[in-house]
């Protein structure tokens, strides 16, 4: 009987001290810097409509227009040109309707400045908008584009493989100054950024124009 009650007794103390062994862990875990691979992803929000349209004047040398009616205050369009503007290396663009000049303009000056820039969009929306498309395909970006009735719909960007905006958000006047719009930024290389990743990669590839006939 004592020798049972010894086995117990030794059961008793292994478990208790695995278990100080698993508090202990946790609490290291809970201390230690965690890789950037692993990091959980940085998330921000904007929303649309703007207002009012940004004042370039404001932005860059100074608005000496003191009835100045454009807005002195960062926009949510601002925002998404200056997600454009910083990309470093590679500008993954997978959007359905790109209509606005003044995003164009922003992925071309990314492009000028030696970013690789890619392009998947909505081919009826292409046709639709063909100037804009155009303007991307003459400074020697390529523009792919969906080859069924049905839409390319997606709203997202991937910078430099890093970041991602993903949203309602079309390239738009209407949805830059006019809808109820949402775009969520995703910051970091974890397991959400490598699946938009992906699937740029698989629309690229599924729209090759080898493979349209
Ligand atoms: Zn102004």
């Amino acid at each position: 009987m004592n020798r049972v009650f010894g086995w117990l007794k030794t059961a008793g103390y292994a478990l208790a001290l695995s278990t100080s062994f698993e508090i202990l862990y946790y609490l290291i875990n809970l201390r230690a810097p965690k890789s950037s691979v692993n990091r959980e992803p940085e998330v921000d929000v904007i929303f649309f409509p703007d207002q009012k349209q940004a004042c370039d004047a404001y932005f860059s040398y100074g608005c000496t227009n003191k009835s100045c009616w454009l807005s002195h205050e960062e926009t949510s369009s601002m925002k998404v040109k200056q997600f454009i503007e910083k990309t470093r290396r590679s500008l993954d663009i997978c959007v359905y309707c790109i209509a606005s000049q003044t995003m164009v303009d922003s992925v071309l000056e990314a492009h000028s400045q030696g970013v690789l820039v890619r392009v998947v969009t909505d081919q009826a929306q292409a046709s639709e908008h063909s100037a804009m498309v155009e303007k991307l395909r003459s400074s020697g970006i390529e523009v792919r584009t969906n080859n069924s009735t049905f839409f390319m719909h997606h709203k997202f960007v991937i910078s430099d493989n890093t970041q991602v905006m993903t949203g309602s958000f079309n390239w738009s006047r209407n949805a830059m100054l006019g809808n109820d719009e949402n775009i969520t930024f995703i910051r970091g290389e974890g397991q959400i950024t490598q699946r938009y990743i992906d699937e740029f990669e698989k629309l690229w590839n599924n729209y090759s124009p080898e493979l349209k006939s």
